[in-house]
């Protein structure tokens, strides 16, 4: 856990937020700024600083399961959805606490800008 990192801040429950999903590793929660009419985040509760430093293959493994899980629950398994991690500064990462999004509820372009 990190006393400045915004994230475990939302993780700790300091910071206000949309939380849908709360776990005892993991949280999901929506999105401040939404980049699609479905945005949100899946978060370790510890501090992991990026997918670069994520080292706990089961962790990521939940991690991902419980992405799935809140874009069903989101109502877009069927329609489809994308899960995105940017990653350290070239990737867009810019809260350094691992985050994975979950973006749904309109087409998605391909490639990424
Ligand atoms: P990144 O750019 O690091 O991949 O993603 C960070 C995401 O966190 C951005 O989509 C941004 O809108 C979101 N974000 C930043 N600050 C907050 C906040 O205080 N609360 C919530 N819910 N989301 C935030
Ligand atoms: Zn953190």
């Amino acid at each position: 856990m990190s006393e400045k990192c915004l994230f475990c801040s939302v993780a700790r429950g300091e910071i206000p937020a949309e939380i849908v999903v709360e776990r005892d590793d993991a949280i999901a929660f929506r999105d401040i700024s939404p980049k699609a009419p479905s945005h949100l985040l899946v978060i370790p509760r510890r501090h992991v600083p990026s997918l670069d430093e994520a080292d706990d293959a089961t962790e990521l493994g939940s991690l991902l399961r419980l992405a799935a899980e809140v874009a069903r629950d989101e109502g877009l398994a069927e329609s489809g959805y994308r899960v995105v991690i940017n990653t350290n500064e070239d990737g867009g990462q810019t809260v350094p606490h691992l985050h994975l999004h979950i973006l749904g509820g309109r087409r998605m372009t391909w490639p990424p800008g």
